[in-house]
């Protein structure tokens, strides 16, 4: 039987990691080799919210600049990776979803993407966050994407498990201690399997309150959990940043694809 992709969901933080050669750029680039060569990627990225889930069909997404007051190199990113129509169509009869071809390719992907796949080869087709969608419905939607794992397709989902931007601290290398235990508390459910209980993850208690004031960032992990239900979880690059950006990124890989057949 043919090798069911792993769902990965990558912290990606500053748009300057998309420049900067950095222990997390290098994260992303060993990740690229690590992982089997996907067919096609759909990215879901929490740089791209909208009313009702979205997909990009467009045949060349165009590059979106979707930052502010950094410095001229991350704007000269260029990633022409081709985009791929059928996947968007499929992708958005499994999710109810409308076509968008306003939007593009945003850092929330490319920033990483340009590190995991240089060659910028393999079809990628950009989701939106729904804006709306509950903790219970990002996972439905990942579920219902479940299905294109079978067919080579890498369920890529970007954002960021601590995100506070009100409470960044630029000198900082590490997090602040919330930033820690929150990070910590959704890192000890993944790997222990109980995906379920990070849906409620206002229940990690005081540092929930502070690991960021608006939902996009971590949104994108929920669909991930969806698609990645009954797998195994690692992390990579599992750190905190600037005091309270976590950059701990997750592989999924399914248990039928262990040597020991679990
Ligand atoms: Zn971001």
């Amino acid at each position: 039987m043919k090798e069911k992709m792993p769902v990965v969901f990558v912290g990606h933080g500053s748009p300057m990691n998309a420049v900067e050669e950095n222990r997390f750029s290098k994260g992303w680039e060993a990740l690229g080799r690590e992982l089997p060569r996907p067919a096609a990627i759909l990215a879901v990225s929490a740089h791209w919210v909208t009313e009702g889930v979205r997909l990009c069909p467009a045949e060349t997404p165009r590059m979106v600049y979707d930052m502010y007051g950094f410095p001229e190199e991350p704007y000269r990113v260029n990633y022409p990776a081709p985009g791929d129509p059928a996947l968007a169509r499929r992708a958005s009869k499994l999710l109810g979803a409308k076509e968008d071809d306003a939007w593009g390719l945003d850092h929330g992907v490319w920033s990483v993407l340009r590190r995991m796949y240089p060659g910028a080869d393999i079809p990628v087709v950009e989701m939106s966050v729904d804006a709306n969608a509950s903790p219970a419905e990002l996972f439905a939607m990942g579920s219902r994407l479940r299905p294109l794992r079978n067919d080579g397709v890498m369920i890529l989902a970007s954002g960021n498990v601590v995100h506070n931007l009100a409470l960044l601290d630029w000198g900082r290398a590490d997090g602040f201690p919330w930033a820690d235990e929150f990070d910590l508390w959704v890192r000890d459910r993944l790997l222990s399997g109980n995906f379920g209980e990070v849906l409620k993850w206002r229940n990690a208690g005081a540092c929930a309150g502070n690991a960021f004031r608006t939902t996009e960032h971590f949104a994108p992990l929920l669909v991930a959990l969806g698609a990645a239900e009954g797998d195994r979880a690692e992390t990579r690059n599992e750190a905190r940043t600037l005091g309270a950006l976590s950059m701990t990124c997750y592989l999924f890989r399914s248990r039928k694809n262990d040597n020991k057949g679990e």
